[in-house]
């Protein structure tokens, strides 16, 4: 009969109370659970098993390049962002509104490091999310455009809540191409949310985009409903250079490059 049970329970998709029956009714005699207490224990074990099969997927399709979480980010050495204002974005209410979050600044000040904490912090609350390095993205969105695949592919990426666009501005885009770009950001609009990181400000996104009009439509969009942090201060990546160079104080290149401001 136990086994019938368990065959039936996978039928209807049941896994893990099927798994976990034998274990179910032990524990129920030596406990001497009620029949309700047992039904409780049963559908516990699936929704626990469920749960955590989704999250192993969704971290799967998310697509991180590591993972990073905001206790490991220093808040006095980046000082442009305090962790309640990060707090507040996990509250991802901004999600729910369809709002974006733009990420910008020099080289090393952390941006990649808030865009996948704050990534792996919404898959853990049960959100969906898609990483994409920019240049990644691009290629992946001309080859799509060439296969004639594109209205699947973006119909696919508007089933993930959050789509990340890790570094725009490094290598420019073909400007035959940018009217892609716009139809996909014009696809997000009001409807999903995306985190984008840039070394670059707004201004220079005509350069970016090479063509200055298209550019404007696509910060329309994206600036219409956003929180854009502007995050200033040195490199994390050179900061223990920069304390033996400040010792030494003779490096003049590195110096110029770390109070090189100009971008933010
Ligand atoms: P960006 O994307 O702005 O170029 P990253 O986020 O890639 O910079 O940061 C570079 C490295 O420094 C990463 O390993 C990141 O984890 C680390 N890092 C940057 N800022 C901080 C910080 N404030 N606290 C802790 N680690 C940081
Ligand atoms: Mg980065």
């Amino acid at each position: 009969m136990i086994t019938q049970a368990k065959e039936d329970l996978k039928k209807i998709k049941c896994y893990h109370m099927s798994s976990y029956l034998d274990e179910g009714i032990r524990n129920g005699k030596e406990k001497e659970l009620s029949n309700i207490e047992f039904l409780r224990k049963m559908l516990d074990a699936e929704i626990t098993g469920r749960n955590k099969n989704n999250l192993s997927r969704n971290m799967r399709l998310a697509n991180l390049p590591c993972e990073k979480n905001i206790e490991q980010f220093d808040f006095k050495f980046q000082t442009s962002i305090t962790k309640k204002q990060v707090n507040e974005w996990l509250s991802f209410e901004w999600i729910d509104n369809r709002q974006n979050l733009l990420l910008l600044g020099a080289p090393g000040v952390g941006k990649t490091h808030l865009a996948i904490a704050t990534a792996l912090e919404a898959i853990y609350r049960g959100y969906k999310v898609r990483f994409f390095s920019m240049n990644e993205f691009i290629e992946e969105m001309i080859i799509q455009e060439l296969n004639r695949t594109s209205k699947k592919w973006l119909s696919n990426l508007m089933k993930y809540d959050i789509i990340v666009l890790d570094e725009l501005g490094y290598l420019p885009v073909d400007s035959k191409y940018t009217h892609l770009f716009f139809r996909f950001v014009n696809e997000c609009y009001e409807y999903r949310s995306l985190i984008i990181t840039s070394n670059k400000m707004p201004s220079q996104w005509g350069v970016y985009f090479g063509d200055e009009s298209v550019a404007m439509a696509i910060l329309d969009r994206l600036l219409h409903r956003s929180t854009v942090v502007k995050m200033k201060g040195d490199s994390y990546r050179l900061r223990d250079k920069a304390e033996n160079l400040n010792k030494q104080k003779n490096d003049n290149i590195c110096n110029t490059f770390l109070s090189d401001q100009s971008l933010i």
